[in-house]
């Protein structure tokens, strides 16, 4: 299956506190441009573009990320995404990857014949603090959504689901943060997750462990090419049996 990224639009406002160290902010930093403006991109017909030989640019059974340097259900960018939910919707044979932390804005941004979700769509709501999880996953719950996924990523605090987490959450990731100014991420609260996705049947996943990483009460420095393959050497992932 190949994976594709499609920006639609890019550049964001921050939003909530897992916004601090925004990496769409730091790269574009590192290039002189601001993110804080919101522009059309030119690949925004991606999922529609065809070759010279009238086959789709994006191939079927493909899985896209949607929406990466940016936040699909961002307000300025209200104008632009009924045209491409029409596009989710023409290319139901790709299925389409949201991640977002406006999860509140959701609802308005439907389009009218979305029912109870559109097969080919999964949303990813991010919850990066018990204060957003307590804010978010009850309004992430109520939606209609055929395929649902939790992200604790940059995992800021540690988060009590209060045994909400039911069997339609498809999957839960958890990570720490990277970059130079990275906040801790502990150990403990990737376990606490874990052990509640464990006690709900909800399939779990360690994807990295950040640049600064507490473990056992020691504080480890972890280099951004090690943070993924330490994760995974913990060996925690969960699946249904
Ligand atoms: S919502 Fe995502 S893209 Fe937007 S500022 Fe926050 S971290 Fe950056």
């Amino acid at each position: 299956m190949s994976h594709v990224t499609y920006n639609p639009w890019h550049g964001c406002h921050r939003y909530s506190e897992g916004c601090v160290n925004c990496y769409v902010y730091r790269r574009d930093d590192s290039i002189g441009k601001d993110a804080s403006v919101i522009t059309r991109t030119a690949s925004f017909s991606l999922p529609v573009s065809r070759k010279r030989n009238g086959e789709y640019k994006m191939p079927s059974g493909s899985h896209v990320y949607c929406c990466m340097t940016s936040d699909f259900f961002l307000e300025d960018a209200d104008q632009w995404r009924p045209e491409v939910w029409k596009m989710i919707r023409e290319r139901s044979d790709v299925d389409f990857t949201i991640i977002t932390k406006r999860i509140a804005r959701m609802h308005e941004c439907l389009p009218e014949d979305w029912n109870d979700g559109y097969d080919n769509v999964t949303i990813c709501c991010t919850m990066e603090s018990q204060k957003q999880a307590d804010i978010r996953y009850p309004i992430f719950m109520a939606l209609p959504i055929k395929h649902r996924e939790v992200i604790c990523e940059p995992l800021l605090t540690p988060i009590d689901f209060h045994g909400q987490l039911d069997k339609r959450i498809e999957l839960v990731v958890c990570g720490g943060e990277s970059g130079d100014k990275a906040r801790d991420c502990d150990y403990e609260w990737i376990l606490d997750i874990r052990r509640q996705c464990i006690e709900s049947d909800v399939p779990f996943y360690f994807k990295q462990t950040g640049a600064s990483f507490r473990k056992n009460g020691h504080l480890y420095k972890i280099e951004r090419r090690l943070q993924m393959s330490q994760a995974r050497k913990a060996g925690i992932n969960y699946r249904h049996h």
